[in-house]
């Protein structure tokens, strides 16, 4: 099992498993929520996915369009988003302790990354999205 937390730590969960590897986001939308290049998540199953503490902290920011992210009152740290429609959390990789064994699976969005950035040459990517 692996446990995560924001920078404060007053939010805890923990995670059984993730699937699909960890992909980084280079949306726009993604850069600025993230402070960074991109956004950097695995995804984990509704079953396998518990907070721990801390849910009160959790405050949510929404754009008009829709695009969510939760984060912690308390510090600012990006958390774990509830995806419904994929029976799964998102989950922010950099919350995570320890070695959770996950590997980089792709960058998506690359259309829309910071002209700075230089990607690996190894990890896939896709244009946008995925479809
Ligand atoms: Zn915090
Ligand atoms: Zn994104």
């Amino acid at each position: 099992m692996t446990e995560g937390a924001c920078l404060c730590g007053a939010v805890r969960f923990s995670a059984t498993g993730f699937y699909g590897g960890v992909f980084k986001c280079h949306c726009s939308k993604c850069r600025k929520a993230f402070g960074g290049a991109s956004s950097a998540a695995a995804l984990c199953r509704e079953k396998d996915f518990r907070w721990l503490q801390g849910e009160s902290l959790i405050h949510r920011y929404r754009t008009e369009s829709g695009f969510t992210r939760f984060f912690c009152k308390e510090c600012g740290s990006i958390l774990p988003q509830h995806l419904p429609q994929h029976q799964s959390y998102w989950v922010p990789a950099g919350l995570l302790e320890g070695d959770p064994d996950l590997t980089l699976r792709k960058h998506i969005h690359v259309d829309s990354k910071a002209a700075w950035e230089v990607l690996d040459p190894d990890t896939p990517t896709l244009p946008e999205g995925f479809a």
